[in-house]
């Protein structure tokens, strides 16, 4: 397969119509028509073999990750995504691994009507460097820098599991109870996040900031702390559980999955007190559950309490994937 061989595959098995769409893949660029009236949100986000996944991980997944880290930080700004681009860095020419690839790659792009409309192919490490487009309209971008002293602060979903997954897939024998069908579904979280577009769409006007959950949620918190010239205060109690996490892991390691590990692809949230019904409510219509694990108050910095307000004593991290 040469490298034009590798474009065309790449233009049949991803192609998704859209109408603002003149002119996609073959030309030296690609011509689009921005929605009249809005802002136009754009993000590039790399993945490189390794560092993002482990070797070894099926290339569906690297297809279907490298869209989905990206369309999560289109709804973290309560975009609406419309366009992608994707270069690729290949170390060789594998049909098999190009259509799995590109498999899932276009599996997300379709269920979010994204198109893509160009990139670039090259030969090297592998390494894959999606952009992506999205519209907003004006002035109703979900940014960090908008929260409130009082807002409390709510999060997506159950943080924590796909660090779990990570964990499984090291075949750690910390991972002390989870069975088989815990795996597949903690391995599912780690694998093939769930941007959560619907619920940044459904945010905007309700939410006073946001940030995707990639980093970890202690250090993505404070990124909207330190934006919005506060301090986050996060408890450790109030954070969302599931019975597979429960199972997979004790206090002290969920803790440290949940506040440290990376991969989620939730959004957290800054929501004025008078406003965490309605958000909870726009959630529960897009089938996720926003729960409320803190404020935002006067000050700086992140600092974790228990339920009765005294400092929690973190865990060290204990793998190197999630040093804080
Ligand atoms: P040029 O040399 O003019 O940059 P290329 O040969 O790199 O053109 O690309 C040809 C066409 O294929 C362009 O429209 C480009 O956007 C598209 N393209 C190349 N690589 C990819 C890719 N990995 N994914 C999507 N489109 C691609
Ligand atoms: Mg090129």
């Amino acid at each position: 397969m040469g490298e034009f061989a590798l474009i065309e595959e790449i233009r049949r098995r991803c192609a998704v119509a859209r109408d603002d769409v003149t002119l996609g893949i073959g030309d030296d660029a690609a011509l689009l028509q921005p929605r009249p009236g809005s802002e136009l949100a754009v993000s590039t986000d790399t993945l490189v073999d390794g560092v993002h996944f482990p070797a070894g991980t099926a290339a569906f997944d690297i297809g279907w990750k490298s869209l989905a880290v990206n369309l999560s930080d289109l709804a973290a700004m309560g975009a609406e995504p419309a366009w992608a681009l994707l270069a690729l860095s290949l170390p060789a020419a594998d049909a098999d691994w190009l259509s799995g690839f590109c498999d899932g790659f276009a599996a997300l792009a379709r269920q979010h009507g994204v198109a893509l409309v160009g990139g670039d192919t090259t030969r090297g490490p592998l390494t894959i460097s999606v952009t992506v487009h999205g519209f907003v309209p004006p002035g109703a971008a979900l940014r960090r820098d908008g929260a409130r002293a009082g807002d409390r602060i709510l999060v997506s979903g159950v943080p924590g599991e796909a660090a779990a997954g990570l964990t499984c897939l090291l075949g750690s024998a910390l991972l002390h109870a989870a069975g088989p069908v815990d795996r597949d579904y903690l391995l599912e979280r780690l694998h093939r996040p769930a941007p959560r577009v619907a619920l940044g769409l459904a945010l905007r006007g309700i939410a006073n900031a946001a940030i995707d959950v990639s980093d970890g949620l202690r250090q993505d918190l404070g990124h909207i702390a330190a934006r919005s010239g506060l301090a986050a205060v996060l408890v450790a109690d109030a954070l969302p559980q599931s019975d597979v996490l429960l199972r997979a892991g004790d206090a002290d390691q969920r803790l440290r999955w949940q506040l440290a590990g990376g991969d989620d692809y939730e959004l957290c949230i800054a929501v004025p007190p008078a406003r965490v019904a309605d958000a909870q409510a726009a959630a529960a219509d897009c089938g996720v559950v926003l729960t409320d694990i803190g404020a935002f108050e006067d000050g700086e910095g992140v600092r974790v309490v228990d339920a009765a307000g005294g400092d929690v004593a973190l865990p060290r991290s204990g793998w190197e994937h999630f040093v804080a």
